[in-house]
């Protein structure tokens, strides 16, 4: 379905630029699941460990302007948000201005409420179409899994079953290290029920549709929104006198890139612009902090592997099963080493994700 965009609308929002309180020198602060690295002149970023076994919570870019912070990203969880608030406030004592989100999907947003709390003031910033799916797709997240006898509360009840008889689904003795394990994930996802069942949703108040550029103090800050690639509508965040680039989920190495739902055939030259972008450092979405594009090149190459490869089978009119079970990407698997001793089921999971995306794709059906 086509939707109606303006084109390369252009919002130039000027704000305020008095000066601030300098930064401390201290070391950037970390707390027992979280940990905040500079990566730039005032620019921040925060890595977490996952939500729970099942979802993990984006990074998030943290950048002080002269008399406020500009926040990227919120996390999967408002007690996550509520943390990195008090990792901000280590470092700055200016308060949270502003606040987006570079996609819809939840482990980047559900944390938005802990923001609004803390800091009244706060304008939530999202692209137009995302803030739709933002929101509907809280409500049905939130209430899909609290439900009584959802799958979530099911599958829990089967890891406390778990833990109570010391054995796993096959019957096998569970070992200490693993009983260990399976308590810290018990205990996440009791905790991440109760979030969703008290989940409010935050409304934006800033919408825009494909650019928007900001004069935060004496920082630059440009939005772009760059369509479907890895989401409907996935907004990058740029810094051009500092060189910083924060790409939501349009990269992520956590080891694999993120393939569910993406749209592999517009993806491509989006990466191709991403890597024209003159960025020295780059946050993606999930992973580690990047310093060349050399992650972003691989990454195109395996988009563009499974395009091409599932393209000529197409065209021999294979069905998507025998595409699926075919396309061998091992030679592009090598490319990165990290990708190579990833799991082979996780491996194998995201690359059947995007044959079948790629297959859509290129057949004009997604
Ligand atoms: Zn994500």
């Amino acid at each position: 379905m086509s939707r109606t965009k303006i084109s390369h609308w252009l919002v130039i929002v000027s704000l305020l630029t008095m000066s601030g309180v300098a930064l401390g020198a201290s070391a950037p602060p970390r707390d027992a699941t979280a940990h905040m690295e500079r990566v730039g002149d005032g620019v921040y970023a925060i890595f977490h460990d996952d939500a729970t076994d099942e979802w993990p919570h984006s990074n998030t870019g943290v950048i002080v302007g002269d008399d406020g912070v500009f926040v990227i990203d919120s996390t999967y969880l408002p007690s996550r948000a509520r943390a990195d608030i008090v990792l901000i406030r280590e470092m700055t004592k200016k308060p949270v201005k502003y606040l987006i989100s570079t996609h819809w999907h939840m482990d980047h947003n559900n944390g938005a409420i802990a923001y609004r709390e803390a800091f009244p003031g706060l304008t939530v910033i999202n692209e137009r179409e995302s803030a739709k799916f933002l929101e509907l797709n809280q409500v049905f997240w939130s209430k899909l899994s609290t439900a009584e006898g959802s799958a979530k509360r099911k599958s829990l009840a089967d890891l406390e079953k778990q833990f109570t008889t010391g054995k796993d689904g096959d019957g096998k003795a569970v070992s200490e290290t693993d009983k260990k394990e399976l308590a810290k994930h018990i205990a996440q996802r009791k905790n991440e029920l109760v979030e969703l069942a008290q989940l409010e949703v935050v409304t934006p108040n800033l919408l825009f549709d494909r650019d928007l550029r900001l004069q935060f103090g004496h920082k630059r800050i440009e939005l772009h929104n760059w369509g479907r690639g890895n989401s409907p509508d996935d907004v990058t965040i740029y810094l051009p006198d500092d060189k910083i680039l924060f790409t939501g989920d349009l990269v992520v190495q956590s080891p694999l890139p993120y393939t569910l739902a993406s749209w592999p055939v517009g993806w491509i030259p989006i990466l191709k612009d991403l890597e024209a972008i003159p960025a020295d450092v780059i946050i993606p979405g999930h992973g580690p902090l990047m310093h060349d594009k050399s992650y972003i090149v691989t990454v195109r190459h395996l988009l563009e592997a499974a395009t091409s490869r599932v393209e000529a089978m197409v065209r021999q009119g294979r069905t998507l099963d025998q595409i699926q079970s075919t396309v061998d990407l091992s030679d592009v698997r090598r490319e990165f080493t990290p990708w190579v001793t990833a799991p082979d089921a996780d491996w194998a999971a995201v690359t059947k994700e995007l044959v079948e995306r790629s297959w859509r794709g290129v057949r004009g059906q997604g």
